[in-house]
């Protein structure tokens, strides 16, 4: 790819905030640096400019986007909020927690793929919310990354994954802290909140705050544990090139029977180091099995295994229900749902 076909990567000082900010306003796609992931930003109330991110991203306009605030006082110019709103913002906001809520009619069609609900949430990262204040309007975005690929936690993720589409410009924000996506709560009827996606906010957190339970997707799509889910049974998503299986462990005797040309990753790194991940063979997502780090690491680790020319990889499937386990589960799931 001719460098001049790539997006050029921007330090995030103030001269090039107001030049990404004033890109945003002319209608722009730009990518920006959230605590979850990397974004594909758009003015949110441009639909023009919201479409360049469709296209830059290969995503089918049936696939709604978010929309992203400066702070949780600038929800009413976009949704309807209600009374469950309130306590929410105040404990988890900014952070990885998506509200599905009734839309205003300013927002466009496109980004809500025709629903009568919106997508809101205030990210955690500061940079993302000074690009969003200094564009002076709600940003749309989502993962910078070509449709159903790994999602990106670093510039450069975005640099050559989007490298030859409209994109000219990256925010380098440095690594994203959380590493998975926002964990989206349906809000749009108050008497039964629904869980649409597990990600960087715990349920359980959301259901202490809320006060009542929180409907869970089907557990059919969220449980297999067999090595590999049956195929069809998962939508297939987050995935690299490579085909990936998971196990429930990855024990000594199942890394040395690991034919050559294939690698493993594991939740944590083994007391001893066995020789083969000398080439990188053999790589751990944490040093003490922290969920953090895990889901941190995450995205990074599949796609350096993903370019490293293997046969096929396998990695562990961490069990449980709590904290960020249902979403580091759904994300190496989807990872490995057949094509
Ligand atoms: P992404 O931006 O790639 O993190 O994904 C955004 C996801 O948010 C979509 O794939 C939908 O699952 C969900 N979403 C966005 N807007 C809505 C909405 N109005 N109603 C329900 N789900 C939504
Ligand atoms: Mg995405």
């Amino acid at each position: 790819m001719p460098a001049a076909l790539r997006p050029r990567i921007f330090r995030p000082t103030p001269a090039n905030l107001a030049r990404l900010a004033a890109a945003l306003r002319r209608g722009e796609i730009i990518g920006a640096p959230a605590e979850t992931v990397y974004g594909l930003a758009a003015d949110a109330l441009n639909p023009v400019a919201c479409a360049a991110i469709f296209t830059a991203k290969g995503r089918p306009t049936t696939d709604p986007l978010i929309v992203h605030l400066a702070a949780a006082r600038d929800l009413p110019t976009v949704a309807v909020t209600n009374a469950a709103v309130a306590p929410l913002a105040r404990a988890f906001w900014p952070g990885p927690l998506t509200l599905v809520l009734p839309k205003l009619p300013c927002i466009p069609d496109l980004i809500t793929a025709g629903r009568s609900t919106v997508a809101v949430r205030v990210p955690g990262h500061p940079l993302f919310r000074e690009l969003i204040r200094l564009a002076g309007r709600p940003l749309a975005a989502p993962s910078a990354n070509p449709f159903g690929y790994i999602s990106p936690t670093r510039a450069a993720h975005v640099r050559d994954g989007l490298a030859g589409t409209a994109l000219r410009a990256v925010l380098d924000g440095g690594e994203c802290a959380v590493g998975v996506e926002s964990t989206i709560l349906d809000l749009s009827n108050l008497a039964r909140p629904r869980l649409l996606r597990p990600g960087g906010i715990a349920v359980e957190d959301l259901e202490r705050v809320l006060g009542r339970p929180v409907l869970r997707p089907a557990p059919a799509r969220l449980k297999p544990t067999t090595a590999a889910p049956a195929p069809g049974m998962l939508e297939q998503h987050y995935s690299p090139r490579t085909p990936l299986q998971l196990h429930p462990r990855l024990d000594a005797a199942a890394l040395a029977a690991l034919p050559a040309d294939e690698a493993a990753l594991l939740l944590v790194k083994p007391a001893r180091v066995p020789a083969l991940s000398a080439r990188g063979r053999i790589r751990w997502l944490s040093e003490t099995g922290a969920e953090a780090e895990i889901a941190r690491h995450l995205f990074a680790r599949l796609r350096e295994l993903d370019a490293g020319g293997w046969r096929r990889l396998h990695a562990e499937l961490p069990a449980g229900a709590e904290g960020l386990v249902p979403a580091i589960r759904d994300r190496l799931l989807r990872a490995a749902a057949k094509r």
